[in-house]
């Protein structure tokens, strides 16, 4: 897969000069090759190249392939999930990036204690507030976790945003620095079930700027697959 390695060494190097220009170690970063574009053999070819965590964000499409794919990576679900799917999710993906409600986060904690499992996850916010977008909103997130925090099965790894798509990508800077912002304030809550030492934030058109930033987890779909692209926004 040329175009898939071709993609990687570039986005290895921007990733390497990212956390050089901030002192940051590239160890401590993490990238979640998201393959909802590709099919299965596309994706089994993403494994096949070397990635350990492949994300997916429809159940439809990413339980098939873990059916045929799961004994071989780490499974991350990265979309809104609605809680009639949560019992497909739950002993498939190791973490979830979604988290963005309670009644969510119960219906997780419900299913992962039947299967005497726990479960990462990242709390979603929506630092840009636009409506488009899912997320609990910042001046919540506090109460929010809290809650979360109560629930056995859930460990609440870190947070999560996506930044608006804009034309100038430095714009979006403020949003990934709002994220490290609540988590620093999530910190301080001095709640041991509420380190929160992940922040999942930058994608494909933007991730050299959240790692500025401090994202310790990216999620690039479009940049690494490329002409693999099937065209569709999921
Ligand atoms: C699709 C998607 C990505 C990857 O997007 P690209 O722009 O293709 O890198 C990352 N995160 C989420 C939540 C997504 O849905």
């Amino acid at each position: 897969m040329n175009e898939l390695n071709y993609g990687w060494d570039q986005v290895r190097t921007r990733i390497h000069e990212a956390c050089h220009r901030v002192g940051r170690d590239p160890q401590d970063l993490h990238v979640v090759a998201v393959t909802k574009y590709l099919d299965l053999e596309e994706t089994k070819q993403v494994l096949d190249t070397g990635f350990v965590h492949v994300g997916e964000s429809r159940v439809q499409d990413a339980v098939p392939k873990w059916k045929n794919l799961g004994n071989r990576g780490i499974w991350h679900f990265i979309g809104h999930l609605q809680r009639n799917k949560v019992k497909d999710v739950i002993g498939r993906f190791q973490y979830l990036h979604s988290l963005d409600r309670f009644s969510l986060a119960e219906e997780v904690n419900k299913r992962a204690l039947q299967k005497e499992i726990n479960v990462r996850c990242f709390l979603q916010v929506n630092v840009s507030g636009e409506e488009s977008k899912y997320g609990i909103s910042p001046n919540q997130l506090d109460e929010f976790a809290k809650e979360v925090a109560n629930l056995s099965q859930i460990e609440v790894v870190g947070l999560m945003t996506m930044a608006p798509k804009l034309e100038r990508t430095e714009e979006v800077r403020p949003v990934f620095r709002e994220l490290k912002r609540l988590q620093q304030r999530l910190q301080k809550l001095d709640n041991p079930r509420l380190q929160v030492p992940h922040l999942s934030m930058g994608m494909s058109q933007d991730f050299d700027i959240a790692i500025e930033e401090g994202a310790t987890w990216i999620r690039l779909g479009s940049i690494l697959v490329g002409g693999y692209k099937r065209g569709g926004n999921l």
